[in-house]
């Protein structure tokens, strides 16, 4: 298993050039260099990955479950045997810090195979007696043919937490990962043929949304669409999908609030706080961007998340000791500089961050910001309301538990939420009462793989995660059966 120059695409089980036999360049955020070429995969190029998938599909679903959980334990063991590259690759494909991908990215993408491996084994369904006039039994069948597509900010680690349920419940699958980060998933496809996955159960098409993706969303015999990306792309999936009746899920983009109480644990605060604010340049869909601190601890939080801020190591992805790596692209980067811009015009202070840092010789042209804290915005402005995604975070005071509550749910998102305070009772409230789909006490990503996981309002449709992956991978058919005797 290696990276290639040329990236291939993963059909019926052997690695192929796109139909077009046209390539897009693939660049390393770090250094702005073109490094590799991804397929510019089309409608041919899906076609067939649903032909392969259509021939594995009867054998596969008729596989019994703990034979398709022992071939996913196999990847699992191979990403596992080949992490330290598998976490090289990521950092030079993403731009993430090589610790990061080597802790958080890749042991996940392997916990994602073997959790789905076992879940399945577990995993049943319903059935009850009405009254003693007939009985009726749920038959949970795998959809047949489903599309995956994720994005590029957890690469690995979100195409496989698709990827592995999907499998598992018994379809054959036709995935696309992000463009922009595509040379993990081409790693994860010759692991697949390694470990003996039967042809055309994965296929993996390269390519562009508007064209490789919208290619999987049309196709008429791909029946369920597991999406994870920005609400404007989730919009325009629906509006094409929702009339071929096809089984949607949705995860989307967020821009959530982190609420900080007077009376919580100072110092656990502040240490998740750093993290939830710039964890993977703040390009993760749950980090907490809109910082909202009750005033009696306003200018103590102030003044140490500052402090802590200016002490974040940015730099080359590669080296060890980075803490914040690269932007993952220009126009990414471009779009993140806008926004700061913005934050000036709409009021913000900036109180540290804010510019493009000089890193090292390797890395002059590669795409940076320092870590970023605004204060003095309007609760209800852009900058708080849309998702930048970057290392970029706004800092409010509050003074009562309403206001606070009231400035939270001021955004079209509804994706995850963090609450900071040691009072059972006003967590109990806060989390009540916040449109999220996941909220932490306490604590910020600690992800147990058995909960729902999804958002409200503008952050999705449905959730993943445990047994509603299996039941959104599956279709239900409930069977009745008379017991009356004539
Ligand atoms: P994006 O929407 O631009 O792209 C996501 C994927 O969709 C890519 O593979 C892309 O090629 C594909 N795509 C684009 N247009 C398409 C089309 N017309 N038809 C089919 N596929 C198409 O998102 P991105 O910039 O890659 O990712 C960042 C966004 O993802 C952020 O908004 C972030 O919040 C969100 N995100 C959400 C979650 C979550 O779980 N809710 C997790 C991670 C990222």
């Amino acid at each position: 298993m290696k990276r290639e120059k040329y990236i291939k695409n993963m059909i019926g089980g052997v690695l192929t050039d796109p139909a077009s036999n046209q390539y897009l360049d693939n660049i390393n955020p770090a250094t702005g260099e073109v490094y590799s070429f991804i397929p510019d995969s089309d409608k041919n190029d899906v076609a067939s990955a649903v032909k392969a998938a259509q021939k594995a599909l009867p054998d596969w679903m008729n596989t019994p479950a703990d034979l398709r959980g022992k071939i996913m334990e196999r990847v699992a063991d191979l990403i596992n045997q080949n992490l330290a590259y598998f976490a090289e690759s990521e950092s030079i494909d993403n731009g993430k810090s090589i610790e990061l991908a080597r802790s958080v990215d890749i042991p996940r993408a392997v916990q994602n195979f073997r959790f789905f491996a076992s879940a399945i084994r577990s995993f049943s369904s319903e059935a009850h007696m009405m009254e003693n006039r007939a009985v009726n039994y749920t038959v949970r069948q795998p959809i047949g043919i489903v599309g995956c597509i994720s994005p590029w900010n957890l690469p690995l680690y979100l195409f496989t937490w698709k990827i592995s349920p999907a499998i598992a419940a018994g379809n054959c699958v036709v995935a696309k990962p992000s463009e922009i980060t595509p040379m993990t998933a081409f790693l994860l496809s010759q692991i697949c043929i390694e470990a003996g996955m039967p042809p055309g159960v994965l296929n993996i098409v390269h390519g562009l949304g508007s064209k490789a993706g919208e290619a999987i969303v049309t196709h008429p015999d791909i029946k369920a669409i597991s999406f994870t990306g920005g609400t404007a792309t989730g919009k325009h999936i629906a509006a094409t999908a929702a009339p071929m009746f096809k089984k949607l899920s949705l995860e989307l983009g967020g821009k959530n609030p982190n609420i900080i109480f007077a009376d919580c644990d100072f110092d656990k605060m502040m240490t998740t706080s750093i993290r939830s604010s710039f964890s993977n340049q703040g390009q993760i869909c749950l980090c907490g961007s809109r910082i909202f601190i009750e005033k009696p601890i306003y200018e103590r939080f102030k003044k140490e998340f500052i402090e802590k801020v200016r002490l974040i190591k940015v730099g080359d992805p590669a080296s060890e000791n980075t803490q914040l790596g690269a932007i993952v692209s220009k126009q990414h980067r471009d779009k993140i500089i806008d926004y700061i811009k913005l934050a000036k015009k709409e009021g913000g202070k900036i109180l540290c961050g804010g510019h493009i840092p000089e890193i090292n010789k390797r890395c002059e042209k590669g795409y940076f910001i320092e870590p970023t804290v605004i204060e003095g915005l309007p609760y209800s402005c852009r900058v708080n309301t849309e998702e930048i995604f970057g290392p970029v975070v706004s800092i409010t005071p509050f003074d009562t538990e309403e206001e606070v509550i009231r400035m939270a749910n001021a955004t079209d998102y509804g994706l995850a939420c963090s609450i900071w305070t040691e009072s059972l009772t006003r967590a109990h409230h806060t989390a009540a009462r916040i449109q999220a789909g996941i909220v932490w006490v306490n604590c910020w990503m600690l992800r147990d793989l058995r909960t729902p996981f999804g958002g409200m309002k503008n952050s999705g449709m449905g959730r993943e995660g445990g047994f509603e992956a299996f039941r959104f991978f599956t279709e239900a058919k409930n069977v009745c059966i008379n017991l009356e005797k004539s």
